[in-house]
């Protein structure tokens, strides 16, 4: 088939092949869906004493899988193979390293229509955005080789006191390092990180989310199928405080990466270090602000608004979840974005020109039910507020896309809640926007729809946030891409002032070594 690609930015695929591939992916996805899978430790396939099964938030009747529940002793097995493993493969030339990882995100590329198939059953993404997480997946392996080849491996000359003393600095791997990641981005938080890792010549142990665990299969299976030897990479799947804990809690890791909550995340940061300093790159949550100004082109507004909120049932770290709108405009606003949130197809997110995702399990549905229920009693649902239960949505976990107006002092203003959910507020000025804006402890993303040049330069300089954008209808707050948006948090959001899929990023998973060698005549 012809490569096509979707990302994000894009989000359309006027493609009848890939369409067509798609649908059959969809089923032939479905049968295989509930086998039994074992860890990856080493060169063996380990099956635990204990397994789990996910349900698909589709459909709660479907399983997506049968996992191997891993133990202490078995993530000690793991990062065991992985510490026997790194000298060979820390001492594979950086350019054999590249190449077998170009592959690997070539293979990605090349199974990104079955991928996303099994993405969108176990975790509920339409296909727009499970093509595009899985061609992300892809993307950001091959910035980060490009990286290792920018820079000539890291390895740098340095000034001579005299011709018989000569430095290089050289950037080093770590040893073992650990990929801890969530439900929401279960083959681009695998990929991303493990590739960063293993390209700079770290081994890896992942331990995907337990409603990750089919995709972090099928990553693991794509960086072997490309040449990375069982045992550089290993995968647990289990339980986040049993396997994920008894990872964290592993003295012979080098670092870390974890992608999740932010309670789980600073919990991390920190236990990591307490027996001797070691990189934790924690990418957390979010509390994404939008800012709609007097000036802004409200059809942008609207679309951008309804994109970051609404794409994946706001379950990402980059949704928007808060707008405050200039009070000139806020009337015309809202009634087009409570039209917009009305309009989205209902169709299923396995299907052509499905939209609107399940959220991703009972406990969601819960807390969703608990917020609406609050907002009710304290403020006003302008739209959305139910669980959907009509035709194909019965067998799911589906809620309407909501807009709420909520007094100051309510959660729903300050907590990450993961849901298609935005609160609106009208705003008397750009400042008083941008200091409601800055006024939680997250610094994901922030979106602002503005006409005037002053008041982008204002925003600019005083928002507090790790990803910006200025009048953007592909998505207000989200949607970033490896190389094009790097993307990383500030504040509780995250520890990257080097953000995944920019300039600064690999160098994290590598420590500096200052080596002078003295020649004697
Ligand atoms: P989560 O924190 O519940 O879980 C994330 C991972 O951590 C899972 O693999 C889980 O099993 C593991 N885990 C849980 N408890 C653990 C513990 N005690 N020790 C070690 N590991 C543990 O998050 P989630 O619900 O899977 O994902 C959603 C969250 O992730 C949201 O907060 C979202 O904002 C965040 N997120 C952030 C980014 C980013 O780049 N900043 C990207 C995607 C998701």
């Amino acid at each position: 088939m012809a490569a096509f690609r979707v990302t994000y930015a894009t989000l359309s695929a006027d493609d009848d092949e890939l369409q067509a591939s798609y649908d059959t992916a969809v089923e032939t996805a479905r049968l295989g869906l509930g086998a039994f899978h074992p860890l990856r430790v080493g060169t063996h396939e380990t099956v635990s004493a204990d397994s789990f099964a996910t349900r698909s938030p589709i459909d709660n009747d479907v399983v997506v899988g049968v996992f191997a529940e891993a133990a202490a002793a078995d993530v000690d097995d793991a990062v065991t193979c992985a510490a026997e493993a790194f000298a060979e493969w820390s001492s594979t030339p950086w350019r054999e390293r590249v190449a077998i990882l170009d592959r690997v995100a070539d293979l990605i590329s090349d199974r990104s229509v079955e991928h996303a198939a099994h993405m969108a059953w176990e975790n509920g993404k339409n296909r727009l955005e499970a093509l595009g997480e899985v061609e992300e997946a892809a993307d950001l392996i091959r910035y980060y080789t490009h990286a290792m080849v920018e820079h000539d491996g890291f390895d740098v000359p340095m000034e001579r006191f005299s011709e018989a003393e000569a430095t290089r600095d050289v950037m080093r791997p770590y040893g073992v390092w650990g990929v801890i990641a969530p439900f929401n981005y279960p083959a681009a938080l695998v990929a991303g990180p493990a590739g960063a890792a293993l390209v700079a010549g770290n081994t890896v142990v992942i331990k995907p989310s337990e409603i990750g665990s089919l995709c972090g299969d099928l990553t693991y299976d794509a960086f072997v199928d490309g040449g990375v030897p069982p045992g550089v990479i290993n995968l647990v799947t289990g339980a986040g405080d049993q396997a994920g804990a008894a990872l964290v809690g592993d003295n012979r890791l080098g670092g870390l990466t974890f992608t999740g909550s932010s309670g789980v995340g600073m919990s991390i940061i920190h236990a990591f270090s307490s027996s001797h300093p070691r990189p934790a790159i924690c990418e957390m949550g979010g509390k994404n602000p939008v800012i709609v100004a007097a000036s802004a082109d409200l059809d942008l507004a609207v679309e951008g608004t309804a994109r970051a909120a609404f794409g994946f049932a706001g379950q990402k770290c980059s949704a928007a979840s808060r707008v405050f709108v200039d009070e000139r405009v806020i009337d015309e606003f809202v009634a087009r974005l409570v039209a917009r949130a009305e309009a989205i197809p209902l169709t299923s997110p396995l299907h052509k020109g499905g939209y609107l995702s399940p959220v991703v399990d009972q406990a969601a549905l819960d807390r969703f039910e608990a917020v609406i229920a609050d907002a009710r009693l304290t403020g006003e649902v302008l739209t959305g507020g139910e669980r959907l239960t009509d035709g194909h949505h019965a067998a799911g976990n589906y809620v309407a896309p909501t807009v709420v107006r909520v007094p100051d002092d309510s959660t729903v203003w300050t907590t990450e809640l993961f849901m298609p959910l935005i609160a609106v507020r009208s705003v008397k000025s750009l400042d008083e926007a941008l200091e409601r804006a800055n006024a939680v402890p997250f610094g994901l993303t922030a979106g602002l729809f503005a006409g005037e040049q002053a008041e982008i330069d204002r925003f600019l300089d005083t928002i507090e946030a790790g990803v910006v954008y200025i009048n953007r209808e592909a998505g207000a707050t989200t949607g970033a891409w490896p190389g094009v948006q790097p993307f990383g948090g500030w504040k509780r959001s995250g520890t990257a002032g080097k953000a995944g899929g920019g300039p600064y990023y690999i160098q994290q998973y590598m420590r500096e070594q200052s080596r002078t060698i003295v020649t004697h005549e």
